[in-house]
């Protein structure tokens, strides 16, 4: 029998399932490892939305006046407290640079090429699984309070709208045709018939974990402390202190995959771009599909188990602990959208961190600078919508036949 390539995957989040569903299904023995259960971290939390359109990196040309802003403005979509300010300050100095017009050109392009067909990507794992159902098909909606506010993201929309996506400008009258609920202070909607939503991220995470043990992969819970070399290869980790080997490696530990490449002399400037959602199980108004107020781009999404409201960008890296102040602001987007929410039962306020490069590419496929090390981390906002075409093509990378996907834009040598 031909030897089975073993493969350890460093993280159980919706990156690194995917990838272990994909390297299973090909043949691969795999391992997952997580110090948490499958998706319990980030990828349980978000807010359901896979937006394959979405391809205008978050950095788009005039970034630079938007950054003053950002620094101060407390109530703001982003905010940065003061004591991170010198830690956050090379991370944002590259983000303006990959705003530069024909970067951006490129980075969209690197994007629609992952994302394109993303909601197949994904039913195809679910489908295999039996939960197709946990794919919601009923677009998506953004709210303008008017022309002059959707004008702010007019290049955006049409960055995304060059790269294929199918939008709809509403006027009042057609915006309450889809969501009859929606508070007067919105006059003009987007509707993005072609986007879709999980209906419950963490659901998702726990059947694809299945599908892979089916498949006779295995979970195993511990902390990967160190990536083992012998030589210039990378061969397994260490998990708890304790060796255990592999022919290759996957990094998907989100926001935490830099900490284990420093040692080997790899720097990648990966930051968690904190974020927050408030779950209100009977909310007395329910959207039927995910509605984003413009004003500070939150999500509300009709989950399984209630309302989600969803949003906010903070830096402070993975060690500091929530601000209740930024899930609160959640609420007030609510009430600009939903004034007669009602808000009295809520969840307990949840956080998780995006795994956030500047250049909103996420890093994908080989270090070539050594054999047997993967990586599959930094999909930002958009690692629920990523992680299915993620692992697909990693898997392909590994196993073969190899894909017709250039993994150049997404290679970790970009950072070199
Ligand atoms: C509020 C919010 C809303 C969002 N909304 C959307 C959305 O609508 N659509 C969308 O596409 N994306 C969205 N996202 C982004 C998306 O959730 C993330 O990009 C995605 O979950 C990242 O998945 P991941 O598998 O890379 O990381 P994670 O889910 O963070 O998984 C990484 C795993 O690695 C484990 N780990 C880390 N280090 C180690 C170690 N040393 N040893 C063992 N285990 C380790 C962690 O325990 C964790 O389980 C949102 C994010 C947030 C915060």
């Amino acid at each position: 029998m031909d030897h089975r390539p073993s493969v350890l995957v460093i993280g159980a989040g919706i990156v690194g399932l995917c990838t272990a569903w994909h390297l299973a299904r090909a043949g691969a023995d795999v391992t997952v490892v997580d110090r948490a259960g499958p998706g319990e971290g980030t990828s349980s939390g978000n807010a359901g939305a896979i937006s394959a359109g979405s391809v205008a990196p978050l950095a788009m040309p005039g970034v630079l006046r938007d950054v003053p802003k950002m620094l101060l403005d407390r109530k703001g979509a982003l905010t940065i407290p003061t004591r991170y300010w010198p830690t956050a300050f090379p991370w944002l100095w590259k983000f303006v640079l990959s705003a530069r017009p024909e970067r951006v050109e490129a980075i969209a392009q690197g994007l629609a090429t992952l994302l394109q067909g993303a909601e197949d990507r994904h039913l195809e794992i679910l489908e295999a699984e039996g939960a197709a159902d946990l794919i919601s098909r009923q677009g998506q909606l953004y709210l303008y309070r008017d022309r002059e506010h959707l004008a702010k993201d007019d290049a955006a929309w049409e960055l995304r709208r060059r790269h294929g996506l199918d939008m709809r400008v509403l006027n009042r009258i057609e915006l309450l045709e889809l969501e009859p609920e929606v508070s007067d202070r919105y006059g003009i909607g987007v509707f993005l018939p072609q986007q879709s939503h999980s209906v419950n991220p963490l659901r998702q995470a726990r059947v694809i974990a299945r599908g892979v043990e089916r498949m006779g992969g295995a979970f195993r819970r511990g902390n990967a402390t160190a990536l083992m070399t012998e030589g210039h290869r990378v061969t397994g980790a260490r998990i708890d202190g304790e060796a255990f080997a592999a022919d290759h490696t996957v990094l998907a530990a989100g926001a935490w995959s830099a900490k284990l490449l420093a040692p080997l002399g790899l720097h990648v400037p990966l930051e968690s771009q904190r974020g927050y959602h408030v779950m209100l199980p009977s909310p007395g108004v329910m959207p039927r599909r995910p509605i984003i107020p413009a004003d500070r781009k939150v999500f509300l999404t009709p989950m399984e188990e209630g309302l989600r409201i969803a949003g906010s960008v903070e830096f402070g890296g993975t060690e500091a602990p929530p601000s209740p102040e930024r899930s609160a602001l959640l609420l007030e987007d609510l009430a600009k959208v939903y004034p007669q929410a009602d808000t009295r039962e809520q969840r307990p306020h949840w956080m998780g961190h995006r795994p956030c490069l500047p250049d909103s590419l996420p890093v994908i496929g080989p270090v070539t600078a050594w054999p047997g090390l993967w990586c599959a981390f930094g999909h930002g906002h958009l690692g629920l919508t990523g992680s299915a075409p993620t692992g697909a093509l990693l898997a392909a990378a590994l196993m073969g036949p190899a894909p017709n996907t250039d993994l150049t834009p997404f290679g970790l040598e970009r950072f070199a």
